[in-house]
């Protein structure tokens, strides 16, 4: 070991490059967040290799006066911050006064600049920190930074690169995140000359989701707008089936700053939980405005994570805002004509393939169901619906749709596909297969609907009324359930015994280490006791510190799915009847609690494709 010293600059610099320039994309974050504070309309990136080889990042902001350059590639150099209290509301992208001395250490840097007022522009070269002289240049009014061989010098990082296509799609998916949220600018990124992402100036939000989103999606996202003084809130929530198993799709920002906070992303998930299957993640721009002195985001090199002063009501915020809007929202109404009627409607998933809705809208309510078969309410309902071609209209169970249902009856029996035929299938106007789901010929297709998710909703909302209005009906046990716990298991629930008592669970110690359980609620007969507290139990032990109404809500969730019947089950028909009966007055009809679809619509279209006649 030698003596201590103070190190070389520009290996100080490298270190510090280390917390903010990972890959090219880091460097392409930088720049144009630089280019947007700049007040430049329009930003252009321009990659060779995925920007492996060269990164050029071209503006039309106010530029760098010539003076300023040496300054503007030094470390802790900003014009963004003056004085210390500054850093207390922090309103521009940058203010580290790092990233042009790191990018420069680390690669060969120029930059090429002319502010509004000088006819000349000024250009300055950094050769992996070495600096170079400031020499007359010709520029059009802006900045262009041209960035070439990033960690060419620095054989340990620059292994750490992958493939050109990957380093250019991180690339383009910071300038997506950056345009999404920065209105009124136009962004462009091309790579080995090829445009890969780009939004005009003039593009609104909508037209920038259908840019990074596609057309298909942001057509159909649904819109929040909810301005406030305090912590406003915009938000494009894709539809329930674009939801995916990865976060890539979420884009979460604030005051303009994208950001990656765990604890937001957990708010968001809350928000919809009931609107996206669980384990996924909905497709979702979410932008937060909350004044600068209310967030702190230097607390990352790369600035992407925050922490808010009030982060309770920043995140009770943003779950009640989606909840709200996504409760009062086409996917969450009663689908037309609710699950009873016959009434033809806009698929609610969008088809099993997708495909844009085939019919619907317009047609009321026929109340509710229609048990005694199909032909009257088709006859109601061809007056509000033009009769597809091959739906006789006056003779339904011989159309298409009664021939189906013979057919997917006969397949049962044949036993030919692994199907269990229930013994009454055929006989109404649905037909159970492998006592999961339910097939309902309905105009315009198939609507196959499942017992599981639909009886869990069933509950859900049913429960929710008799709780909102106080009369859950409590069944008093004959003999009470006995559950041996650990004495802090046993005081965890007896703590929370008046909440579980609202929803129709009494509870009470019976000695030291054994929990009785007296009474469940009537409505949920299949609910087994000792199931129930070890729910109960795993409830209160994740959400230790949450309020009564988030435990209450939880309670709600498990004991809706575990006293519905499962997938599988036999169900006998007049119960299935029953259950699509209870199931025509919903408020919300189209996901089970989970999120998950309680009924797809197979529309004609969909077979028509399927067997190739299209
Ligand atoms: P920071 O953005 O944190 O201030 P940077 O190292 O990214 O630090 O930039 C240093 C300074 O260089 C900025 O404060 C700004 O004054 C100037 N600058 C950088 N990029 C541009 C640009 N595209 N247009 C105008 N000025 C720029
Ligand atoms: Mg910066």
């Amino acid at each position: 070991m030698s003596r201590i010293h103070k190190l070389d600059p520009i290996v100080v610099d490298q270190i510090a490059a280390g917390e903010v320039v990972e890959r090219p994309a880091s460097v392409v974050k930088e720049l144009v967040e630089n280019a947007i504070d700049a007040g430049a309309t329009s930003i252009e990136v321009i990659l060779l290799e995925g920007g492996i080889r060269r990164i050029e990042v071209r503006d039309n902001g106010i530029g760098i006066h010539r003076d300023e350059l040496l300054l503007a590639v030094t470390s802790h150099a900003t014009s963004k911050l003056s004085a210390p209290s500054d850093l207390e509301a922090i309103a521009s992208l940058g203010f580290r006064g790092e990233a042009l001395a790191s990018i420069a250490s680390v690669s060969r840097l120029e930059v090429i600049s002319r502010t509004a007022n000088s006819n000349a522009g000024a250009s300055l070269k950094v050769d992996f920190g070495r600096v170079g002289e400031v020499r007359d240049a010709a520029a059009a009014k802006g900045t262009r930074f041209i960035i070439d061989d990033l960690f060419a010098e620095l054989p340990a990082r620059r292994k750490f690169l992958k493939r050109a296509s990957t380093e250019a799609g991180h690339c383009t998916a910071w300038v997506e995140r950056l345009a999404l949220v920065h209105e009124g600018i136009a962004f462009r990124i091309e790579n080995d000359n090829r445009v890969v992402f780009e939004v005009r100036a003039d593009d609104d939000l909508t037209a920038r989701c259908a840019a990074v989103f596609g057309a298909n999606i942001a057509d159909r996202m649904l819109a929040i707008d909810k301005p406030s003084d305090v912590l406003s809130c915009t938000a494009r929530i894709g539809p329930p089936e674009t939801a995916r198993r990865d976060a890539r799709r979420v884009h979460l920002f604030l005051n303009g700053r994208w950001v990656r906070d765990a604890r937001l992303l957990r708010a968001v998930r809350e928000g919809v939980r009931e609107f996206v299957p669980v384990g996924h993640y909905p497709t979702l721009f979410l932008q937060l405005h909350v004044a600068p002195e209310r967030v702190d985001v230097n607390v990352h090199p790369q600035k992407t994570e925050v922490r808010f002063r009030d982060e309770r009501i920043v995140f009770g915020t943003v779950v009640s805002t989606l909840r709200q809007c996504l409760a009062a929202s086409d996917w969450a109404t009663r689908a037309v004509g609710g699950i009873g009627s016959s009434v033809a409607e806009s698929p609610s998933f969008g088809g099993i393939s997708g495909l844009p809705p085939t019919s619907g809208g317009g047609a009321s309510s026929s109340g509710g169901f229609a048990g005694a078969g199909t032909a009257s309410t088709s006859a109601g309902s061809s007056r509000d619906f033009p009769a597809p071609s091959w739906q006789r209209a006056d003779d339904l169970r011989d159309g298409a749709a009664g021939q189906l249902q013979e057919h997917l009856a006969q397949q049962a029996t044949d036993g030919n596909l692994p199907l269990q035929p229930d013994p009454d299938a055929g006989a109404g106007d649905f037909l159970s297969i492998a006592n999961t789901f339910l097939f309902r010929p309905v105009p315009g297709g198939v609507e196959i609907i499942d017992q599981h998710a639909l009886h869990e909703r069933v509950n859900l909302e049913e429960l929710r009324k008799e709780i909102r209005e106080g009369q859950v009906v409590m069944q008093p046990l004959l003999v009470p359930a006995l559950v041996d716990l650990s004495r802090i298991e046993l005081e965890l629930l007896l703590g929370l015994k008046d909440t579980f008592l609202k929803l129709g669970v009494d509870i009470d110690a019976f000695g030291e280490t054994t929990l009785a359980i007296r009474g469940v609620p009537a409505r949920l007969q299949r609910l087994h006791p000792e199931k129930l507290v070890m729910d109960l139990l795993e409830i209160a032990t994740d959400n230790r510190a949450a309020s009564p109404e988030k435990i209450q809500e939880e309670m709600l969730f498990s004991m809706s799915c575990r006293g519905a019947v499962m997938a599988g089950d036999h169900v006998d028909r007049a119960a299935l009847e029953s259950l699509l009966k209870r199931g025509a007055n919903l408020p919300q009809d189209r996901t089970c609690a989970h999120g998950r679809p309680v009924r797809i619509m197979l529309t004609l279209e969909d077979l028509e494709r399927a067997f190739f006649r299209r």
